[in-house]
């Protein structure tokens, strides 16, 4: 189990160790949806509001 900070709120992300580039993971702080854009070293990036899922 790994951490990332979300851009948002700060706080630390869990993040599997087997997540990919492009994986989606949930901030349980402010529950906002954010991709993995990097894994070296890992950070995360807030989905844009524009793109609702179907
Ligand atoms: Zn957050």
């Amino acid at each position: 189990m790994t951490t990332a900070v979300c851009p948002l709120c700060h706080s630390d992300v869990i993040v599997d160790d087997e997540a990919y580039e492009h994986d989606l993971v949930t901030c349980a702080n402010c529950m906002t949806d954010l991709e993995i854009t990097s894994l070296t070293p890992l950070t995360l990036a807030a989905l844009s509001e524009d793109e609702s899922p179907a």
